[in-house]
C-alpha cells in the first residue's frame, strides 16, 4: 500500500488563503485536521498562517499527537493543554494576522462569537480544505480501494445467508462482522438492509422484518480502512429474478447506473453525470421516484465533495473518488438502487467496488 502524502497538504492550503481573504485559518473540522496533519484525536484545532502551523489538543492526546504528526511528516508545532490554555496559544499564534478564517460549515454560532472575541476580525470560509480533499493521492486511493475490497469480500461471504426468513438486522450484523474480520476498522456508515416495501425508503434502518420470497432487498454498506471509506449498493431479489413492475425498475436502474459510470471521466461536469442517470429514469416515467442525487465524493467522510446532482458545480478530475448510485423507489411496493465507488483516472474511471450486479440471490 502506497503511503499517504500528508506533508505537502498545508502548503497547498496556504496557496488558497489569499483567495479566501484571510492571512490565517483556524481549522476546527477534525477530518480536515486529520487530513492536514495525520492527527486522529477527537479534540483539537489547527491554526495555519502563511509561515507556520500550530496544532492544539488536550492531555489525552499528548503522545498520540506527537507520534502521528511526526509520522505524517507534517510541519506543525504542537501545544497540549486545557481548553483555555489552547485558546490562548492559538490567539498568540495568529496575533499578526489581520483576517482569520473560520470554517463556516464547522463552527457553531457560539464558537464563532468566541473566536471573534479572541482573535478580532474573523472571516467565514467555505470548503477550503474540502476542495483539496476532492483529489486523492495514491495512498488515499489505495485505502479506499482496500475498503472496497473488504466490502466486496464480506458480501461474497454473507450473500449465502440471504434467504427467505432471514431478517434485515441479521443480514446487516453479518455484513458488519464480516467486514471487521476482514480488516475493516468499522463500517463506513450504518449498514442499510431494506427488504420488501422498506426498500422504497432510501435510508431505511434495518429492522427485525423477515425477508420474503421474491422481494427486493437493498443492501447499502461500506468499510473503513485507515480512516478511508467505501460505499456500495446492490439490490437482490430473494429466490430468483424480479417480477412485474419491479423487474422493469431493476432494468432501468441498472441501465441508468451503467450509463452514469460510463460517463464519469475527467472534464465531465458532476451535473452531467447526474443528468445521464436522471434522463434514463425520466424516460422510463419515474422522474419523481428518483429523489436523491446521483452520487458524492468518498474519502475520510462517507459524503464529501464533489456532489453529483442537479446542483453539482464541480468538474471531474483524475484522482477524484465518487459514487454513482441512481435509484427508483415506489412507495408501498419497493425500490432498487445500484451504487459503485469509482476513482476517476486520466482517461475515464476505474470501479473500486466490483461485486456482481445480478438481481438473483
Ligand atoms: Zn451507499
Ligand atoms: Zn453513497
Amino acid at each position: 500500500m502506497r503511503p499517504l502524502q500528508v506533508a505537502p497538504r498545508m502548503g497547498r492550503l496556504r496557496e488558497r488563503l489569499d483567495g479566501a481573504g484571510v492571512d490565517a485559518l483556524m481549522v476546527t473540522c477534525l477530518q480536515n485536521v486529520r487530513y492536514l496533519t495525520g492527527f486522529t484525536g477527537s479534540a483539537g484545532v489547527l491554526a495555519l498562517t502563511g509561515s507556520g502551523a500550530l496544532l492544539t489538543t488536550d492531555g489525552r492526546y499528548r503522545t498520540q499527537a506527537a507520534e502521528q504528526v511526526a509520522a505524517a511528516g507534517a510541519d506543525a508545532e504542537i501545544f497540549v493543554g486545557a481548553l483555555g490554555a489552547q485558546r490562548d496559544a492559538l490567539k498568540a499564534f495568529v496575533s499578526s494576522a489581520a483576517h482569520v478564517g473560520l470554517e463556516a460549515d464547522h463552527v457553531s454560532w457560539s464558537d464563532s462569537r468566541l473566536w471573534g472575541e479572541l482573535v478580532g476580525d474573523i472571516v467565514p470560509t467555505t470548503g477550503l480544505v474540502e476542495a483539496l480533499r476532492e483529489i486523492k493521492d495514491e495512498g488515499e486511493i489505495d485505502r479506499v480501494a482496500r475498503a472496497a475490497r473488504i466490502a466486496d469480500s464480506a458480501l461474497e461471504e454473507v450473500i449465502a445467508m440471504l434467504a427467505t426468513g432471514v431478517t434485515e438486522e441479521e443480514l446487516a450484523l453479518a455484513l458488519d462482522t464480516a467486514m471487521r474480520r476482514k480488516g475493516a476498522e468499522s463500517p463506513a456508515f450504518e449498514t442499510i438492509v431494506a427488504s420488501g416495501p422498506n426498500s422504497a425508503k432510501p435510508h431505511h434502518h434495518p429492522t427485525a422484518r423477515a425477508i420474503g420470497r421474491g422481494e427486493p432487498v437493498v443492501v447499502d454498506f461500506g468499510a473503513t480502512f485507515e480512516g478511508y471509506r467505501s460505499d456500495m449498493t446492490r439490490t437482490f431479489f430473494v429466490g430468483g429474478e424480479p417480477r412485474g413492475e419491479l423487474a422493469r425498475v431493476f432494468a432501468v436502474v441498472e441501465d441508468a447506473q451503467a450509463r452514469g459510470v460510463a460517463a464519469a471521466a475527467p472534464g465531465v461536469g458532476c451535473k452531467e453525470v447526474d443528468e445521464v442517470c436522471r434522463d434514463v429514469i425520466t424516460q422510463a416515467g419515474w422522474a419523481d421516484r428518483f429523489e436523491h442525487g446521483t452520487g458524492h465524493g468518498v474519502g475520510l467522510d462517507i459524503h464529501e465533495a464533489p456532489t453529483l446532482s442537479p446542483l453539482g458545480t464541480a468538474t471531474l478530475a483524475p484522482g477524484m473518488i465518487v459514487t454513482v448510485e441512481p435509484g427508483v423507489y415506489l412507495p408501498g411496493v419497493g425500490g432498487v438502487r445500484i451504487e459503485d465507488t469509482l476513482v476517476v483516472t486520466e482517461d475515464g474511471n476505474r470501479a473500486l467496488t466490483t461485486f456482481k450486479k445480478t438481481a438473483a440471490a
